[in-house]
């Protein structure tokens, strides 16, 4: 189905354990906010790194996101399958982009002492090289130039220096696996989404997957990051935070407390309503104003 608009979302949760509260929260924003725009909303399976795929993940989320009346136009995508979409667009980027193959140990990063936001940046040691004759190498993408910058529906213009904030990053993995950026950017755009809807947290992600987007000559789409459930210590949840699974015993309660969290708490007469009857009060009264305001872009964010 073709949906009239033209606007086309998705949600993409990386199956290395069933989801958590937060995770309902992005997936339930980025449906809600297609449904509103009469537009389609697709699935994937970001399980790219097949040691991080936890048995039973992936069944686990279908069945989760089903029990919380969650639809999806379209069959799953799943990146593990797309491993010869994700070379052919490394192989065309690397004919005219500053790629290079790298070797450093992740020590030897680390040695170098140079900030970054996601822990020592790399210092561009290996920049100038273009054959991988010392074996497995992973190769990077030398991003000095312009700061990228973004405008966010929900936080504004938003500006990286990304060699200050991560350095040259990764296309390919010395392990042969495609980097999350590069698979990300390359399926978002082949897939043709025009709204990207996700939680804040993958908001300094995003000018990596904007390069990207730029070497393989695509479009930019609309961007929207949404508020992150925090954990009370004040750390995102995540596996590593130990956030619980969601008890799909009690959907429309989860529904329920996931659209209270994006600010559109549902009327009282609704309280017992089925899954069915909250999405279609969702999909019309959806407005992303009514989200919390953004206290802290993440990090770099301007
Ligand atoms: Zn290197």
């Amino acid at each position: 189905m073709t949906a009239a608009t033209g606007y086309r979302g998705r949600f993409a949760p990386t199956p290395s354990g069933p989801l958590h509260f937060g995770s309902i929260v992005a997936a339930t924003g980025s449906r809600a906010d297609a449904l509103a725009a009469g537009g389609e909303w697709h699935l994937r399976i970001d399980d790219l790194d097949p040691p991080r795929v936890a048995p039973g993940a992936i069944d686990a989320i279908l069945r989760c996101l089903e029990s919380l009346g969650f639809a999806w136009d379209g069959p799953i995508v799943y990146q593990s399958r797309r491993r010869e979409a994700h070379r052919a667009a490394f192989d065309r980027i690397r004919r005219s982009a500053p790629v290079y193959p790298c070797t450093c140990p992740r020590s030897s990063i680390a040695r170098a002492g140079l900030p970054g936001i996601e822990g020592p940046r790399y210092p561009g040691t290996c920049r100038g090289r273009r054959t991988d004759s010392d074996g497995p190498s992973a190769w990077r993408l030398d991003v000095r130039g312009a700061p990228i910058a973004f405008f966010d529906r929900r936080l504004g213009r938003y500006v990286q220096d990304v060699e200050s904030a991560t350095g040259d990053f990764v296309l390919w993995r010395a392990d042969d696996i495609p980097s999350y950026h590069l698979a990300c950017a390359v399926d978002d755009v082949a897939d043709g989404f025009t709204d990207i809807v996700r939680g804040a947290d993958l908001a300094a992600s995003t000018p990596r997957q904007i390069l990207v987007r730029r070497w393989l000559g695509a479009p930019e789409p609309t961007w929207m990051h949404l508020p992150l459930v925090l954990h009370p210590s004040g750390e995102k949840l995540s596996k590593q935070t130990l956030a619980a699974a969601v008890d799909t015993t009690r959907p429309a309660a989860v529904l329920r407390d996931a659209l209270a969290f994006l600010g559109h708490p549902v009327p009282p007469a609704l309280t017992d309503a089925p899954t069915s009857e909250l999405w279609s009060w969702a999909a019309e009264h959806w407005s992303p104003g009514r989200l919390p305001p953004a206290s802290d872009p993440s990090g770099t964010g301007a």
